[in-house]
């Protein structure tokens, strides 16, 4: 099947009691058995729930994996991948995250001794000379947040295979509908499901999908046993809101393309930070490895001043000043202060995050609306 109609239709079946079209909610703690153990395959909704299953299911199937799970956040699916690794295992991940990945991984799991080394990956070889015998695990994020520089998922799956690591890939920033990290080698990706999948900015949810039967195994044992699992409520609105994915990738993609378009002649504008420009450094990677460029621009403006920045910020009226991405709605923000605060300001400037740096997420509005609303906040005095 192709993406479309899995989006719709997969790991969606008619209710086998009513014939409901749509998967109900199944707004259930426990499940009666007929005697100890003999039960229908649900027991207690932490570990399993029938409308989280019918979204594991479909999602696993939009990113080309046997299997899937969701977490309660984004962030609740990178602890329980981290919660795979010992004390003195090694983790080699990207420059360029988003912080709170950089947080937990800086302030959670490395005082419990995993070690991080944030590397930059635009040379795919650059990881070579990182990997030591304790490096088992390559964690990386394609486009970056938020300064959209591009990883090439496939030579990098390459390197980590041939020294025995593991790839996770956070494939927030595309969606699976513009990149598929598992075709192109990595063994797990991650999803904040708050983002272009729930696509309508009502939930905070994560997934992680693989191939991997004991990978699969491993991190359903921590789901189960911690407990970051998301209710019937959540699980329903984002099964809703996969139906569209297709058809609101395409219109981000669009109106992606139109902004950035629109913000490279602009003279107040510096720098743009968008990998379907030709002179972006890993343009031809990301049109090997994207079906789109999706709706994430970053920029920052002449003079780099924070205070203009903040006054720009704060004029939008069609985009609304908030923190996340991937709504239908268009929003703005500025990492520095919002997103990427708990990087320390030497770090995230030395990746481009500097205080004049502004994030459009652009939504699938009228693009005319959306270009009048950008010409007027980049002109205000
Ligand atoms: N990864 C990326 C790239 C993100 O942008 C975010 C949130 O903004 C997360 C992970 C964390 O997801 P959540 O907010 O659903 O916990």
């Amino acid at each position: 099947m192709k993406f479309g109609t899995k989006a719709i239709h997969a790991g969606q079946e008619p209710d086998p009691t009513t014939g409901a079209i749509m998967t109900p909610i199944y707004q259930t703690s426990t499940y009666v058995q007929a005697e100890p153990g003999d039960h229908k395959g649900y027991e207690y909704s932490r570990g399993t729930n029938p409308t989280r299953k019918a979204l594991e299911d479909c999602i696993a199937s939009l990113e080309n994996a046997k299997f899937g799970l969701c977490f309660s956040s984004g962030m609740g699916a990178i602890d329980a991948v981290m919660k795979t690794l010992k004390t003195g295992d090694e983790v080699i991940t990207g420059d360029d995250l988003y912080g709170g990945t950089y947080r937990i991984f800086t302030k959670i799991f490395a005082p419990m001794g995993i070690v991080f080394k944030f590397i930059d990956f635009t040379n795919p070889d650059n990881l070579k000379q990182h990997i030591t015998p304790k490096t088992k695990m390559v964690w990386i994020e394609t486009p970056t947040n938020p300064t959209c520089k591009i990883i090439d998922i496939e030579a990098v799956a390459k390197i980590a295979k041939a020294n025995n690591i593991l790839l996770s890939v956070d494939n927030t920033f595309a969606s699976p509908y513009n990149q598929n990290p598992i075709n192109l080698g990595a063994d797990l990706v991650m999803h904040s499901v708050t983002k272009y999948i729930g696509g309508h900015s009502d939930l905070v949810m994560g997934a992680l999908c693989t191939n991997s039967e004991k990978l699969y195994d491993e991190l359903f044992y921590i789901y189960n046993a911690c407990g970051a699992t998301p209710g019937p409520m959540d699980s329903f609105l984002a099964l809703r809101g996969i139906k569209t994915l297709h058809i609101r990738m395409e219109r981000h993609n669009a109106n992606g393309i139109a902004i950035a378009n629109y913000l490279k002649n602009h003279p107040a504008v510096d720098k743009i930070y968008w990998p379907g420009f030709e002179t972006h450094p890993n343009h031809e990677v990301a049109k090997k490895q994207m079906r789109g460029f999706g709706g994430m621009i970053s920029f920052t403006l002449k003079g780099d001043s924070k205070e203009q920045a903040f006054k720009v910020a704060s004029s939008f009226k069609v985009f609304a000043l908030a923190e996340s991405l991937g709504g239908v709605e268009s929003l703005i923000g500025h990492p520095a202060s919002m997103t990427h605060a708990s990087i320390p300001k030497e770090e995230r400037e030395k990746v481009g995050v500097t205080d004049s740096l502004l994030r459009l997420s652009v939504g699938i509005e009228d693009i005319e609306d959306l270009i009048a609303d950008i010409e007027q906040a980049l002109t205000v005095k």
